[in-house]
C-alpha cells in the first residue's frame, strides 16, 4: 500500500524522519511517495503551495501524511494546510486529547483523566477566507455555514462517537448571538441526533464550554464544532493534556484523508533536532488504524506510552531534572521499547487487516444540495454604503430613492440600529447598512433591487448588498441590534 508523504517546513522534516524511522523499524508495510508541498514550493512560484505532480499523486493515492507547513502572516499567499483540507473536501477534522502517563499536567497530578475528541468542521466558516475592505476603515469577512456541509461533519461525528462507544456528544456553538449561522449548525446537530437515539446529545455555548473544559474536562467525551471555534477550543484541549506536542489530528474526507499534527512549524526550534515528534507519531498511528494496520499501531503506541511512563522526554515537557533526549534519540527510545506494555492505557494487539482506500476517480465536482420546500420571496434589501453623514441626514436623502417600490425601514452601523430610533452614544464608522423593505408587502424582483441600486448610487458609494428573503413564513435574515 502506498501513501503520499509531505515532510513540511520548519521542524517538519525532523519529526517526519523520526516517525517514518519508527514505522520502518516496526516493519509497517507502507510505501511512501514523497510530494512537493510547503512554503518552499510557494517560493518556487506555485501559488497554492504544491506542485501539480503533488496534487496528482495525492488524488491518486487518497492518503496524505504531512508535516506542518508555514503560512506567511498577513498579506500574500493562503495557507497550504487550509488549501489542502478544502480542495480535497476533508470535511471532518478529528483531534483526540488523552491523558498520557509521564506527561504531567495539573489534571494528571490531581488524578483527573482526560479522553476527549473534538470534531471540527474543516471547510467552511471564516476559513473561506473571503474578505473585503468595504471602506478604508471597515473590513468584512464572510462566514459561510451550510446545511450540507454541517450535516456531513456532524454525521461523521455521531458515527465516530458511536464506534468509539462514547457516552455523550456535545455541540459547541454561539447560536444565541449568531442565530442563522451557528443556529443552522445546531439545527443540523439535533436533526442528526434523531438517527442516534442511544447517544446522549446536548449542546453548550462556546464561552461556557471553554470554561467548563478548564474546570471539569472529564465530563466531556465527543464535541463537534464549527471551524474557527473548533480550532480555538482544540488548542485549549491540547493544553489540558500537556501542550501541542501531544495533539494529533486527522482530516477525514470521503475520498482523500490527511493526517498531521495540530502544531505548526515551530520556527524557534527548527533545524536543532530537539522537537517532540509525539503529536505527528500519534497522527501517524491514527492513519495506520484508518488503513487497517491495527497491530503495528498498537505495538508502536504501547512502546510510546511505555517510553513516556519511564520519564523519557524531549525538551518541551517532562521532568526538567532528568536530561532531555533529542528528536532522533526519542524515536530510538520508542523503537527500543517495542513489545513492552505500559502500565496505563495499554492498547490491545488486534491483528492487521489492511484495506487500501477506495480511491474513485471523479470526473466532475459533487454538488451537495438539500431539498427546499418553502416558497422563496424577496421582501427587501440591505444596502451597505460608505458615508460620514449623520443617520438623520442619510434617511432624509433616501426618502426619494425608495420610489414606489421600497421604504427605508432602518439604518444601522456596525449592526446597531441608529435610525429611526437609536442613541447618540452609539459610535459610528463610515459604513452604514440601509435596510429597505417592499412597500405594501408587494413581491420584489432582482430588477427592482437594481433600480434602487442605480438611484442610491447617485448619492452614495454602495459597498455591497444583500437580498432580504423569506422562505415561506421564515425570515432568512437577521434583525439589527435594537430593531
Ligand atoms: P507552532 O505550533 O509552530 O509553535 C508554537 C510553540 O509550540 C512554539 O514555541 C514551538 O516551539 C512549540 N512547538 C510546536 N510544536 C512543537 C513540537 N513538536 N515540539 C516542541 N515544541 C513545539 O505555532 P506558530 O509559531 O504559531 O506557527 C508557526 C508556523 O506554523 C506558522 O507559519 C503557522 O501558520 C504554521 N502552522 C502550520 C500548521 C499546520 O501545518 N497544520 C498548524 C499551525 C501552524
Amino acid at each position: 500500500m502506498k501513501i503520499a508523504v509531505a515532510k513540511g517546513d520548519g521542524i517538519g522534516p525532523e519529526i517526519m524522519d523520526a516517525v517514518l524511522k519508527i514505522f520502518d523499524a516496526n516493519k509497517v508495510s507502507l510505501e511512501y511517495e514523497f510530494v512537493e508541498m510547503g512554503k518552499w514550493v510557494f517560493d518556487k512560484g506555485f501559488s497554492n503551495g504544491m506542485t501539480p505532480e503533488a496534487q496528482r499523486v495525492i488524488e491518486e493515492l487518497g492518503i496524505l501524511f504531512k508535516g506542518p507547513m508555514e503560512t506567511p502572516k498577513g498579506k500574500g499567499v493562503k495557507s497550504v494546510n487550509v488549501t489542502a483540507r478544502k480542495t480535497w473536501n476533508t470535511y471532518a477534522n478529528k483531534r483526540t486529547f488523552q491523558t498520557l502517563h509521564g506527561v504531567d499536567t495539573v489534571f494528571s497530578k490531581a488524578g483527573i483523566l482526560i479522553d476527549l475528541t473534538i470534531v471540527r468542521e474543516n471547510i467552511e466558516d471564516t476559513y473561506g477566507g473571503i474578505e473585503h475592505m468595504l471602506t478604508h476603515d471597515v473590513a468584512l469577512s464572510r462566514r459561510f455555514i451550510t446545511r450540507p456541509g454541517s450535516m456531513q461533519v456532524i454525521r461523521y461525528a455521531f458515527e465516530m462517537a458511536k464506534q468509539k462507544g462514547a457516552r455523550r456528544i456535545t455541540c459547541g456553538h454561539k447560536a444565541n448571538i449568531m442565530k442563522l449561522t451557528d443556529g443552522l449548525f445546531l439545527e443540523c446537530f439535533y436533526e442528526v441526533a434523531k438517527e442516534f437515539p442511544d447517544l446522549k446529545a446536548d449542546d453548550k455555548i462556546v464561552d461556557d464550554l471553554a470554561m467548563q473544559l478548564v474546570v471539569k474536562p472529564e465530563q466531556y467525551d465527543v464535541i463537534v464544532m464549527t471551524n474557527l471555534q473548533g480550532d480555538i477550543i482544540s488548542d485549549l484541549c491540547a493544553g489540558l493534556v500537556g501542550g501541542l506536542g501531544f495533539a494529533p489530528s486527522a482530516n477525514i474526507g470521503d475520498h482523500i484523508s490527511i493526517f498531521e499534527a495540530v502544531h505548526g512549524t515551530a520556527p524557534d526550534i527548527a533545524g536543532k533536532n530537539i522537537a517532540n515528534p509525539t503529536a505527528l507519531l500519534l497522527s501517524g498511528l491514527a492513519m495506520l488504524r484508518h488503513l487497517g494496520f491495527t497491530e503495528n499501531a498498537a505495538v508502536i503506541e504501547n512502546a510510546l506510552l511505555y517510553t513516556l511512563e519511564q520519564g523519557i522526554h524531549t525538551g518541551d515537557f517532562g521532568d526538567r531534572s532528568t536530561p532531555s533526549l533529542n528528536t532522533t534519540q526519542f524515536a530510538d527510545a520508542i523503537i527500543s521499547n517495542f513489545g513492552k506494555t505500559p502500565k496505563a492505557n495499554a492498547r490491545p494487539l488486534l491483528a492487521n487487516n489492511p484495506e487500501t482506500p477506495a480511491v474513485c476517480h471523479l470526473d466532475r465536482n459533487a454538488m451537495m444540495v438539500s431539498k427546499e420546500d418553502e416558497q422563496e420571496k424577496i421582501v427587501g434589501v440591505d444596502m451597505f454604503i460608505e458615508s460620514i453623514d449623520q443617520p438623520d441626514s442619510i434617511a432624509q436623502k433616501c426618502l426619494h430613492h425608495g420610489g414606489t417600490k421600497f421604504k427605508l425601514l432602518s439604518i444601522s452601523n456596525r449592526g446597531t440600529q441608529v435610525w429611526p430610533t437609536g442613541s447618540k452614544y452609539t459610535n459610528l464608522v463610515n459604513q452604514y447598512n440601509l435596510r429597505f423593505e417592499a412597500l405594501n408587502e408587494q413581491a420584489l424582483t432582482q430588477q427592482d433591487i437594481i433600480g434602487l441600486y442605480v438611484s442610491l448610487s447617485a448619492d452614495y458609494k454602495i459597498c455591497s448588498l444583500e437580498l432580504l428573503n423569506m422562505w415561506g413564513d421564515k425570515r432568512a435574515y437577521s434583525l439589527a441590534q435594537g430593531q
